[in-house]
């Protein structure tokens, strides 16, 4: 009875950040901007940041996708705008880690990510839920590359 009515909660959750996505849009001045897809569910996200002194200054994504996915990136975007670059990284390690089932001592820093563990027991849902992420980490890759060519 108490597992069921707290799956209700992360349910509404994860249904309040699908109908209304924070910081969903797009930026004007975006440093590093990457497309997702995942094919196996239709879902599609675009993601943009503005990165300011090694730290995600802000933030937006667009696209069309599944409950999840736009729930998932919705949490993501909250859980990484103002931190360092590592710090995001770090993040969406443990993302991945979370959501293939691993269990992680601290789940502070993920923010309301967390509550999308339970999408390890659905294996065709665990791409929906980290296309974002993996946004992210591909957005932050070119981040590096800039900076090694500014070196240059
Ligand atoms: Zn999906």
């Amino acid at each position: 009875m108490a597992l069921t009515r707290l799956d209700q909660l992360y349910r509404q959750v994860i249904l309040d950040h699908s109908s209304h996505p924070h910081h969903h849009g797009t930026l004007a001045e975006a440093t590093n901007q990457v497309e997702m897809n995942n094919p196996t569910c239709g879902d599609v996200i675009e993601l943009q940041l503005k990165m300011k002194d090694n730290c995600i200054k802000e933030i937006r994504f667009s696209g069309s996708g599944c409950t999840i996915s736009t729930a998932s990136a919705s949490m993501m975007t909250d859980a990484v705008l103002g931190k360092t670059l590592e710090e995001a990284l770090a993040l969406a390690d443990q993302f991945s880690l979370l959501v293939q089932g691993k269990d992680l001592e601290n789940l502070d820093d993920l923010g309301d990510a967390a509550i999308l563990s339970g999408v390890a027991k659905f294996p065709a849902r665990i791409r929906c839920a980290t296309l974002a992420w993996k946004g992210l980490e591909k957005a932050l890759a070119t981040t590096n590359e800039i900076k090694t060519n500014e070196k240059d």
